[in-house]
């Protein structure tokens, strides 16, 4: 086996494993004890962030179960592995047209927090919707991952929902902004949660970038 399809092999049994819901953190305060190597998910509100965790996790409401409405400025962890091996992050969604300008300051604060001075952090993945590349909203979060020092990986979503032709200039076009943000990963990973395209080789970025 190449060491390629060893790591993929891992990672498809630990996505295997029991993955469940640990908490929300509503801020820095209630954040789980940073005992093990953390990887956050970001992404607009309706990129399809629920949709590639449960498609991650390989299981129906995963991520629905703690995203109702209201709860949606906390940060939902999530517990994989027994022994507990990793713990994935759902951050908040960001850019819903109509949300107020505290709610997006609150935003802000929050993620700002938790991005800087976490050293469990490993990698951040940042959801890019393939029907619409990268957006300023995109950019701006992008900068701050590049600010706070984290790593992040640009994962495009919803690859089914696009011509082949179109999605080939997508990634061409996001792995080129890719190559001008000094902590983002130059690969990008083309996801759908819908046809499961590009989920063995997210769980494997994922299991990489805590090795
Ligand atoms: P979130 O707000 O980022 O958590 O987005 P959701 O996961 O709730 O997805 C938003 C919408 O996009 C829902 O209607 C999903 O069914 C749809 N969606 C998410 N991922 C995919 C995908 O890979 N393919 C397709 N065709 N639809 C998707």
């Amino acid at each position: 086996m190449t060491a390629d399809a060893e790591l993929e092999e891992r990672a498809r049994k630990l996505f295997s494993g029991p993955i469940t819901f640990l908490k929300s953190a509503p801020g820095l305060k209630f954040l789980p004890e940073p005992i093990v190597p953390e990887v956050a998910f970001a992404g607009r509100s309706n990129v399809g962030k629920s949709s590639l965790l449960n498609a991650l996790a390989n299981r129906a409401s995963l991520a629905r179960t703690s995203n109702t409405p209201g709860r949606t400025q906390e940060l939902n962890f999530f517990d994989v592995g027994d022994p507990l091996s990793l713990r994935l992050v759902d951050m908040p969604g960001y850019g819903f047209a109509k949300a107020p300008k505290d709610v997006a300051r609150k935003w802000r604060f929050l993620v700002n927090d938790y991005l800087r001075g976490r050293a469990a952090l490993k990698r951040a993945l940042v959801l890019i919707d393939s029907r619409h590349g990268i957006k300023d909203i995109d950019r701006e979060v992008m900068k701050m991952l590049d600010d706070a020092a984290v790593s992040y990986h640009l994962i495009v979503t919803k690859s089914d929902k696009i011509k082949p032709t179109d999605l080939t200039a997508v990634e061409q076009q996001t792995a080129e902004e890719a190559r001008t943000h000094p902590a983002a990963h130059p690969e990008i990973i083309a996801t759908s949660s819908e046809t499961g395209t590009g989920i063995a080789q997210l769980r494997r970025a994922v299991l990489e970038s805590i090795e």
